[in-house]
């Protein structure tokens, strides 16, 4: 399924973030950078360890990377030749800033990816796995954000994916798509 937002596109997928051959994808990295599991844990597994040497090497100088914010590596061994490693926020009730971080999560993944010049760029669910953000929330926050971003900024990618990994994922991904 796919939307057209400014003659930008979001689309969405059911699929492995990890096969998606485009300009980059986004992780649901940690603050650590380190890797862990779900997503974070697929990418450096199918990427291989260039990936987490890069992750280390911005560590040694930048520090641990904060909840909303994201940095750039290459892709390793992925079809995808970069990875946008974005940290989104655990749940904690959603009284603790939760969605305006989840937000900031995906706008700054995309406004590296405009610096960059991207052209194609997939996102996962961010926070909705391990970070327990609740699914029914995450997705309008998720596709609201970035629809303001592609409409709002002419740099944007002209095609933004979502590649989610189960079937109540997507359609709950489909529904704030449609309600857009
Ligand atoms: P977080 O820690 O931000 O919650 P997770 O990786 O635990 O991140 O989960 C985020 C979402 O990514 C979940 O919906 C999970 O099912 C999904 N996911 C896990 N592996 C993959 C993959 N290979 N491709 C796409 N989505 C994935």
């Amino acid at each position: 399924m796919e939307k057209t937002v400014s003659g930008k596109v979001i689309e969405l997928v059911i699929g492995d973030i990890t096969r998606q051959r485009v300009d980059a994808i986004v992780n649901a990295a940690n603050s650590t950078l380190l890797g862990g599991g779900g997503v974070d844990g697929a990418i450096h597994r199918a990427g291989g360890p260039l990936i987490l040497e890069e992750c280390r090497a911005i560590r040694a100088v930048r520090g641990e990377c904060p909840t909303g914010e994201a940095v750039l590596t290459g892709g390793g061994g992925l079809p995808a030749r970069y990875v946008i490693h974005a940290v989104g926020p655990v749940w904690r009730g959603g009284d603790q800033g939760e969605p305006a971080l989840l937000a900031s999560c995906y706008r700054n993944a995309l406004r590296i990816a405009a610096e960059v010049g991207f052209q194609t760029v997939a996102f996962p669910s961010i926070s909705t796995g391990i970070y327990g953000y609740p699914l029914e929330r995450a997705a309008p926050t998720a596709i609201a954000t970035v629809a303001a971003f592609l409409s709002l900024e002419t740099l944007a990618p002209s095609r933004v994916r979502f590649v989610l990994f189960d079937p109540v994922t997507f359609a709950t991904y489909a529904g704030a798509l449609e309600a857009l």
